[in-house]
């Protein structure tokens, strides 16, 4: 209460309190329900003990409250009983037309009201940025660093237990916000996958997004029977979704603010080439180093850039980027600000770094030439990014604030600005997928589901428009012989057994067999030995790289597509790429560009370079019938054989949910819970 009537907040609405005793709090007037507040209320802010909260729920239902922020905790973070009691009043609050925030929650700040309704001291500074956290002390260590590094905020929202409203309604309300130019989200949950990506992918596209997402643990990661349940972790699909959505994804809380902070105060980094101007060579020279680990670049600049810098440097500086200003202390305004000018100006760099480092730090002229520079580049119109990377004293603080204030970013030290300004850069958010799935019908395998025969998984994989192998399958050594003779050697031949899933590893792959004798053989062998009378006969693809694609079902992002380098070695390679589906051939492409590995793609040691258009329109196919096929649980193709023919399926695993659960998909669409 004291928050919400601070007069320093500058909140010019009413505030009432309701008390089922009292007639006046801090000197305003007390009602004894909502319904008795001349006029109605607009919001309430309900702080009270857990177990009255039902009957003040039904009040706000009756005095037709349109929101109302719980605060109080010792709801379904408590237990379950904890949990029927917050069921109970989300249930008043659907009935009532009530939406809610919280329980268990930090509140909700908008500093353009002037409205602090959370647990929050004192007021934010103003500024651009939203912020929606799910942990309430994240909240107020974000005012701290507010003030130290002048970060202002829109609005600061906790969804505490996320009862109604959650991460993605909010992020919606910040999408459609005037005042929230970037919007930061520290995640612990996603409660909906799928709908949180949808929304992001549309946000992003004009308002940037960053996210930290805590809670990484492989804790919940299950046993992993197929490749791709071992390499798509939860964690790795929710990273890779958030990606995919063209969401800055950061690791930690300074970041994330850091970040935030940087896009408000200027443009994103639209490509790869940054300018450093700095009075050090060393730090000019460490600078560049990191901005290279992280995929940017120091351009040497052109001749005639060079000589439009180089008459205000001395004669022993360095106009070539770095820019090398030299001690020469007495020109450093000038030096800084003119070729400040000239490089915003030019079409040789996308971002312009200067460096002020001791001295230039202190010498406040510098900081007014860096301003005036900048502001003279947006007037007229240039949307280059200019980061500061500071290394001075305290002696300097007062100029870094006024760096700050006047909206150009102040990042301590080489290896924070080059990790803030890489990270500012745009990531590429894929397009929404147009096409309409097709839909594919569960094989009939029982109602549990399961793994299902190779015969049948070849045969769905082949539906879904990937090149498969020619195979049959041969219950005796006659059959098996007769199998070779009509697929043409060489053949391989592999134990089918239920239960055996890497083949290789028992022996149950026979690889390289040319003669009728030697399928005869290798059909004595794997029956003896591992107990199979039913094996799978292929043709023999020729050699080449070997791939995986895969997919899976995950519980709250739906399908999910997975492409790499394959082979036996997929799991310690651990090269793949993943992307949520349905997607296009570009996305697929862009999954090829982030294998380590993408290198074989493009032919080494004498092999042809793999056709990596006609790769990707595969893995866009899969992704397409994957989105149609909502029984499946999980798919392994691996190897997908890539060589001169092109590319061939060789084995292939999948499971099927059981038949319930599959009904109980179709019906919810994405397995999501209903949007509210
Ligand atoms: P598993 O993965 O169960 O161990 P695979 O069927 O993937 O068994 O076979 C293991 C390896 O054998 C593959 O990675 C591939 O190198 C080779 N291989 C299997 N089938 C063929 C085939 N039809 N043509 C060429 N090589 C094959
Ligand atoms: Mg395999």
């Amino acid at each position: 209460m004291q928050n919400l009537i601070a007069p320093q907040t500058g909140f010019r609405g009413e505030v009432v309190a309701v008390h089922p005793k009292l007639t006046e709090i801090l000197d305003r007037p007390a009602y004894a329900n909502l319904s008795a507040v001349p006029g109605g209320v607009d919001l309430a802010v309900i702080v009270a003990p857990p177990g009255e909260i039902p009957a003040v729920m039904e009040d706000c239902a009756a005095g037709k409250v349109p929101v109302a922020i719980i605060i109080t905790g010792g709801f379904a973070e408590t237990g379950a009983a904890g949990r029927v009691l917050e069921e109970r009043i989300v249930a008043t609050a659907r009935a009532g037309d009530v939406r809610l925030i919280g329980p268990n929650c930090f509140g909700v700040i908008s500093t353009s009201a002037g409205l602090n309704a959370s647990l929050g001291i004192g007021m934010p500074a103003r500024g651009g940025i939203a912020l929606y956290t799910q942990s309430g002390a994240y909240g107020m260590a974000a005012f701290t660093q507010s003030q130290e590094d002048l970060i202002g905020f829109s609005r600061v929202v906790a969804c505490g237990n996320k009862a109604d409203l959650d991460e993605t309604d909010i992020l919606r309300a910040f999408g459609e916000d005037p005042e929230t130019r970037v919007i930061a989200m520290l995640l612990e949950s996603i409660g909906d996958g799928r709908r949180f990506f949808e929304a992001a992918r549309e946000i992003a596209r004009c308002k940037p997004i960053v996210v930290l997402k805590t809670g990484r643990g492989e804790a919940g990661r299950r046993a992993a029977a197929s490749h791709t349940a071992a390499l798509a972790s939860d964690t790795v699909i929710t990273l890779s979704a958030l990606r995919q959505a063209g969401i800055r994804v950061v690791d930690d809380g300074l970041t994330l603010l850091d970040v935030a902070a940087a896009l408000d105060r200027q443009p994103p980094l639209v490509g790869h080439r940054i300018a450093i101007i700095s009075n050090s060579g060393g730090t000019g020279v460490e600078i560049s180093d990191l901005l290279e680990s992280r995929g940017l670049q120091v351009p040497k600049l052109s001749e005639p850039l060079q000589a439009a810098i180089r008459p205000v440097l001395p004669a022993y500086g360095s106009a070539a980027n770095p820019i090398d200003v030299t001690t020469e202390w007495r020109r450093f305004p000038e030096m800084y600000g003119s070729s400040l000018a000239a490089l915003i100006d030019s079409d040789e760099v996308d971002a312009v770094v200067p460096v002020l480092l001791q001295r230039s730090a202190l010498m406040s002229e510098v900081t007014d030439r860096v301003i005036a520079e900048v502001a003279a580049a947006r007037a007229r119109g240039a949307q280059k990014p200019v980061h500061v990377c500071w290394v001075g004293s305290e002696a300097a603080e007062n100029n870094r604030r006024r760096l700050l204030a006047a909206g150009i970013p102040c990042h301590f030290w080489p290896a924070r600005t080059a990790q803030v300004l890489a990270l500012s850069a745009a990531v590429g958010g894929s397009e929404p997928r147009v096409a309409a799935a097709r839909r594919i019908a569960r094989p009939q395998i029982g109602v549990d589901g399961g793994w299902l025969s190779s015969d049948l998984a070849f045969a769905l994989i082949a539906d879904a428009g990937l090149p498969v192998t020619p195979w049959r399958i041969a219950g005796s050594r006659a059959e098996a012989i007769a199998a070779a003779e009509t697929l043409g050697f060489p053949v391989v031949l592999k134990a089918e057994r239920e239960g055996l899933i890497h083949k290789s590893d028992s022996g149950g792959v026979r690889l390289g067999l040319v003669r009728a004798v030697a399928v005869g053989e290798a059909y004595d062998d794997v029956a003896n030995r591992l107990g199979a009378t039913t094996v799978l006969v292929q043709r023999q693809a020729r050699p080449g790289v070997e791939l995986v694609l895969g997919a899976r079902r995950d519980a709250t992002f739906g399908p999910v597509v997975m492409a790499g380098l394959g082979g036996i070695w997929v799991e310690t390679l651990g090269d793949v790429a993943l992307r949520l589906a349905p997607f296009d051939e570009e996305e697929a492409l862009a999954m090829l560009d982030e294998l380590k590995g993408r290198a074989l793609l493009s032919g080494s040691r004498g092999r042809p370079a793999i056709d990596r258009a006609v790769l990707a329109s595969l893995i866009a196919r899969l992704s397409d019938w994957i989105a149609g096929a909502p029984w499946l649980e999980e798919l392994d193709a691996n190897p997908v054989i890539a060589n001169a023919d092109g590319f061939v399926v060789v084995d292939v695993r999948m499971r099927v949910s059981a038949q319930s659960h599959d009904q109980a998909q179709s019906r919810s669409g994405t397995g999501g819970r209903t949007p509210s």
